[in-house]
């Protein structure tokens, strides 16, 4: 849990005003031995005259023992103030969570040393509630993988049978008006659940066994020049920030290029005509992706990206070991962005805003499919541009990790 502190942080800056519970236990005890000593000498000032009596040691055992009676009755007090309250609060907050009541999260107490405390259990509790809502929906996602599999080799035949009969039809038809538009209407339908079925298809499709060195700067600036090629980008500006030299990723190429492929008509998609999309490779450090707030060079102190931790972001560092340094690549645009309420739904098939028959809800559940096959980690966030930023990240393996090749080579222009 090395990122512990980082996520814990925010409110401890607050309570580190607050006086440290070992400062205020010296100052308590040490105001609680003063009283003990006054009291000890205003006893011996008021009463000294009568240890000459006969009954003197019993006096004397009497001031001892109101005298001690004194220091462990404020004491306990204090210790119960200060320790055993705050603790007993802790445990029981605790108890609930380990009941299941994830929803409950510790008092913060006064203390720093409390309240760091209370952080990381909440800290650890959101994390629990974070990876079980993460689980649950891997075990959806591959049981929908599963069943599409199934239901696009059922409907494939029967498709590829409709072209079939209609082309048969065609040329029965002898070009009547209307039956030509009924037979335009069943190829354009048929089509539609063919892309359908192709994207279940790929959705479905088992990690490749085959496994190459990729380039990311070099297949970012390919898949570019391709889908400029095709006009895919003509309504955009385009820039490029690729790092040179970097470490290499270890995967199927195809998969590779078609994630990027699905997120760039994505991006030119939702950004608005003349637009920006962005496409950045580079080595980032762990420090930087889990920081909550950052801000990149040229930024103005009014941009504010907040990045919220992330289950998909989190899931994937633990599972890395939180190495270090990671290679990420950042797909941005200038469109509406994304709601926080769909950041997470628009991974899962099916998931469209579009129109009916605009969008088939199947792009960003198989680039999630293929940048998990290749060994990395995909989320969306704020962009600096405004719109959506997706992010993906994937490890530097340690016979790759070359050191000092962070040069960065931009090239910056318009589509
Ligand atoms: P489709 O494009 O067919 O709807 P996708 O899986 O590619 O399917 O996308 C799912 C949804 O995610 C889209 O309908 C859209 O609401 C949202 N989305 C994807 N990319 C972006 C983007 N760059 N900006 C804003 N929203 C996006």
């Amino acid at each position: 849990m090395t990122a512990t502190p980082q996520l814990t942080s925010a409110a401890v800056p607050k309570a580190m005003r607050a006086v440290s519970l070992r400062t205020e236990l010296l100052v308590n005890l040490t105001m609680l031995a003063t009283a003990t000593l006054m009291l000890v000498v205003g006893s011996f000032v008021a009463f000294g005259h009568l240890l000459d009596s006969a009954d003197a040691s019993l006096y004397l055992t009497a001031m001892i023992v109101a005298d001690v009676a004194v220091f462990v009755a404020f004491g306990a007090y204090q210790i119960r103030r200060l320790i055993l309250k705050p603790v007993e609060d802790i445990v029981a907050a605790t108890d609930e969570i380990a009941a299941g009541d994830l929803a409950r999260r510790v008092p913060a107490g006064k203390s720093p040393e409390l309240v760091r405390l209370a952080n990381a259990i909440n800290w650890m509790t959101n994390r629990l509630l974070e990876e079980r809502s993460h689980l649950v929906r891997v075990e959806k996602m591959a049981s929908i993988g599963r069943l599409a599999a199934g239901v696009a080799h059922e409907i494939g035949n029967p498709i590829a049978a409709i072209s079939g009969y209609t082309d048969t039809l065609r040329r029965r038809a002898g070009g009547s008006g209307e039956v030509e538009g009924a037979l335009d209407g069943i190829e354009r339908e048929s089509a539609r659940i063919d892309r359908i079925v192709r994207g279940l298809l790929d959705y479905a499709r088992p990690a490749p066994r085959s496994r190459h060195a990729i380039d990311l700067s070099d297949t970012a600036s390919r898949v570019v020049d391709l889908l400029r090629g095709q006009g895919a980008l003509r309504d955009a500006r385009v820039s490029l920030e690729l790092a040179s030299g970097l470490p290499a990723v270890y995967g199927d190429r195809n998969e590779m290029e078609q994630a990027l492929v699905n997120l760039l008509l994505n991006a030119a998609d939702a950004a608005p005509a003349g637009g920006e999309v962005n496409v950045v490779t580079r080595r980032a450090a762990l420090s930087e992706i889990v920081a909550e707030k950052k801000q990149r060079s040229g930024d103005s102190n009014e941009v504010d990206v907040p990045r919220a931790p992330n289950a998909r972001l989190h899931t994937w560092l633990s599972a890395a070991g939180h190495p270090k340094e990671m290679l990420q690549i950042i797909v941005s645009d200038s469109g509406p962005g994304v709601a926080d309420e769909d950041k997470e739904r628009i991974f899962d098939p099916f998931f469209t805003t579009k129109d009916p028959g605009m969008g088939t809800g199947l792009g960003l559940a198989i680039v999630a499919r293929l940048v998990e096959n290749l060994g990395g980690a995909i989320w969306v966030r704020r962009a600096r541009e405004g719109g959506a930023a997706f992010v993906m990240l994937f490890p530097i393996l340690p016979e790759n990790a070359r050191p000092g090749v962070a040069s960065v080579a931009l090239a910056r222009s318009g589509a």
